[in-house]
């Protein structure tokens, strides 16, 4: 397989903005590609704010933040992606808005491109066969926040081949990461374990069992866990979660991940998590 030089980011929200960032610091051309320039430029002065950060801690050289920057071009005419000998896309969790994309740049870029997805939950045998390529389609999740978070789930797809698998393997290596295999399964390892948790706490708060900070004390005291599930909840975005549940539910059949009435109610009542100030807890002013 080629040597991988070029990538394309398809969605420049919350993971796409990291992605395009520990791309572009381990000196991979970046094209961050979506759909609007007002959130483009947005996206923009995010990493190079988060570089900033990086290199206040002394993780970065300073000097190496405006090269870094240089190496990222936003696009908002997807095909200009035909460049990229490798895409990940992190676009709105939705099959409908992903497939579209899958078929789009199967179109666009070269027959020996990888497609990548960033997906939480959505197959991606399914998004693979969306597609001519499903050899060349797998699962490449990152966690927020990206520059931060040292795993990456790698998710095989019934169709993905190992040349593929190797070569996802290798670029999550080059960026610092630490790749972990997994089977495509609704959830995969990460979200199939963690909902279920997140949703229990829920119902024990909906229960009047606890309040969240004393659910959220019990895993930070008694687990060793960083933050509490609740905490952890309110980070990933309520209606994030309900939709997970969903996507659990539905791919099971299982209604052990029927997601809480609480939860689906905060979504409902525009309660999401930090991102609207409030859900479990309330933030900022
Ligand atoms: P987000 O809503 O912050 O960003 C999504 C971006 O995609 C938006 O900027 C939107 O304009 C753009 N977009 C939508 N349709 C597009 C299209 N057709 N072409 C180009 N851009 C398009 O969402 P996010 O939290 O960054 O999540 C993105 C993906 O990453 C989802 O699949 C999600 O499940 C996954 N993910 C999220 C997290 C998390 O903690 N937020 C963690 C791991 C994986």
């Amino acid at each position: 397989m080629a040597e991988i030089g070029t990538v394309g980011v398809v969605g420049a929200g919350t993971m796409g903005s990291g992605i395009a960032h520990v791309f572009a610091r381990a000196g991979f051309r970046v094209l961050l590609c979506d759909v609007e320039q007002r959130l483009l430029d947005r996206t923009l002065g995010l990493i190079r704010t988060n570089l900033g950060r990086e290199a206040a801690k002394g993780k970065l050289q300073e000097a190496e933040i405006e090269p870094a920057l240089a190496r990222i071009t936003p696009i908002i005419d997807r095909e200009a992606l035909g460049g990229a000998e490798f895409v990940v896309e992190a676009a709105s969790e939705r099959f409908d808005v992903k497939a579209e994309i899958f078929r789009a740049l199967d179109r666009i870029l070269a027959g020996s491109a990888i497609l990548a997805s960033n997906t939480s939950s959505i197959s991606i045998t399914r998004l693979g066969a969306e597609t001519r390529r499903p050899a060349q389609v797998i699962g490449m999740h990152f966690f927020n926040p990206v520059p931060v978070m040292a795993l990456v789930e790698i998710v095989r797809g019934l169709a993905t081949s190992e040349a593929t698998f190797a070569a996802v393997r290798e670029l999550a290596l080059k960026l610092g990461k630490t790749p972990v295999e997994v089977n495509d399964s609704p959830g995969f390892v990460s979200n199939r374990v963690l909902m279920p948790l997140i949703n229990e706490a829920a119902f024990a708060v909906m229960e009047g069992v606890a309040t969240p900070e004393a659910v959220d004390q019990v895993f930070k005291l008694g687990m060793a866990h960083p933050m509490g599930p609740l905490t952890l909840a309110d980070f990933i975005g309520l209606d994030v979660c309900v939709d997970i549940l969903r996507v659990l539910q539905e791919g099971f059949g299982d209604p052990k991940y029927r997601p809480c009435p609480l939860l689906v109610r905060m979504v409902a009542a525009g309660w999401l998590g930090r991102k609207t100030g409030r859900g479990f807890y309330t933030y900022g002013t």
